[in-house]
């Protein structure tokens, strides 16, 4: 029976992995849970799951809630330092990061340390501070799994196969909801549609991240990182129907493709199963019914954000880890409904030209780089200029 620490248990693709233990609960214990805020549903999770931890990251954790952990014999760790001391625990088999944004580096970095197989859906640590997060795996002989679909299609698609001999990686993307929008209908662009994904139910960052293409761009990072293939064979096309989740091309020319309805639970349950498969009760693709699968260029000039993130990994250095919080701190305005849609990538491309980018940082340069930004765009912000620059 594997032991699993899930960070970040109580947002949707958390919520996704509790469904896939449950399913599957002869073959895993959870052992740990943590939510930043949504404390009476990590309790009602607790109810259910019985960790012997959990953790509360946000501010202001309500206390009324502490005795009724510790009913249930239940250790209650608190804010960023309990996220670190719930990751290594050494009890753990596998340490499901699913956390949203910079938050997930530390945590990640502190399970690899104590030899703890990470299931990775918080692309963030990657794009933030790949070199060093790959290079301590490698060292403590430690398995990244990747959660994010397109990833596990990667990883699915490569087994059996000698890495060296890839020649291309093809990410596929839904195109969000506004794939066919004009420039003047994107600048008008409400946070309610922006919201709505087309083709996928997931957090409200990740969502937005899709809408403005940006996701993309911090998936190709990531792969880049994962499977460490050069970004310049690594490309990205537009797939609607998202059923194909990536492809990779070898040196012959062969194509491999992974193919499934769109569900989270797939690509989840396989990191956790891994190397082995386990039957999971869905819908399953009916081809005649789906007739076609269509492919279309991304188009940059009204959606630069994925381009913008190809430069900052050519850039290099702290350039990722820039965009990472340039981008989580725009996004964060745009839910507050304090900046327009298209203002999100424009300020997230200031912020990376604007940066004098540290080469081969350490992790006190990556942290420096973050908080960087993150005042940049805040200065930004403040500057009511921005607001009204269209591309
Ligand atoms: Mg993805």
């Amino acid at each position: 029976m594997k032991q699993i620490t899930i960070l970040g248990a109580t947002g949707s693709i958390g919520r996704t992995c509790l469904q896939v233990i449950e399913s599957q609960s002869e073959d895993f214990q959870v052992i740990g849970l943590s939510t930043h805020q949504r404390v009476a549903l990590l309790y009602e999770q607790c109810l259910k799951f019985q960790p012997q931890v959990v953790c509360i990251s946000g501010d202001n954790a309500p206390i009324e809630f502490f005795d009724k952990f510790k009913q249930l014999g239940i250790k209650v760790l608190l804010g960023k330092e309990g996220l670190i001391e719930i990751s290594s625990n050494t009890q753990a088999d596998i340490l499901v990061n699913c956390l949203v944004g910079s938050s997930g580096l530390l945590p990640t970095l502190a399970a690899i340390e104590q030899k703890i197989t990470i299931a990775l859906a918080n692309k963030e640590t990657l794009v933030m501070a790949g070199e060093i997060v790959t290079s301590l795996a490698k060292k403590h002989g430690v398995t990244i799994l990747p959660v994010d679909s397109e990833h596990s299609a990667i990883f699915q698609c490569i087994q059996g196969e000698n890495w060296t001999e890839i020649h291309r990686l093809i990410l596929t993307a839904s195109g969000g909801p506004f794939q066919n929008y004009s420039a003047d209908q994107l600048e008008k662009v409400t946070l309610e549609q922006a919201l709505r994904h087309p083709r996928w139910f997931m957090g409200n960052k990740i969502t937005i991240d899709s809408a403005t293409l940006m996701n993309k761009g911090l998936e190709v990072i990531e792969a880049h990182w994962l499977f460490g293939v050069p970004v310049s064979q690594i490309e990205v096309i537009i797939h609607p129907e998202s059923i194909i989740h990536s492809m990779v091309e070898f040196i012959d020319g062969a194509i491999k493709a992974q193919l499934g309805i769109p569900d989270m639970k797939i690509a989840m349950q396989y990191a956790l199963t891994f190397p082995n498969r386990k039957y999971i009760q869905n819908e399953r693709i009916t081809f005649n019914l789906i007739k076609k699968l269509s492919f279309e260029q991304p188009d940059g000039r009204l959606f630069p954000a994925c381009a913008l993130a190809y430069e900052s990994l050519k850039i290099g250095g702290t350039a990722p880890a820039v965009l990472n919080a340039a981008n989580e701190e725009a996004v964060q305005r745009f839910l507050l409904k304090q900046i327009k849609f298209t203002t999100i990538t424009r300020l997230v491309e200031k912020a990376v030209y604007a940066h004098q980018p540290v080469s081969q940082p350490d992790l006190s340069d990556i942290l420096a780089a973050d908080l960087w930004a993150r005042e940049f765009i805040k200065e930004q912000i403040n500057n009511d200029e921005v607001l009204t620059v269209t591309f």
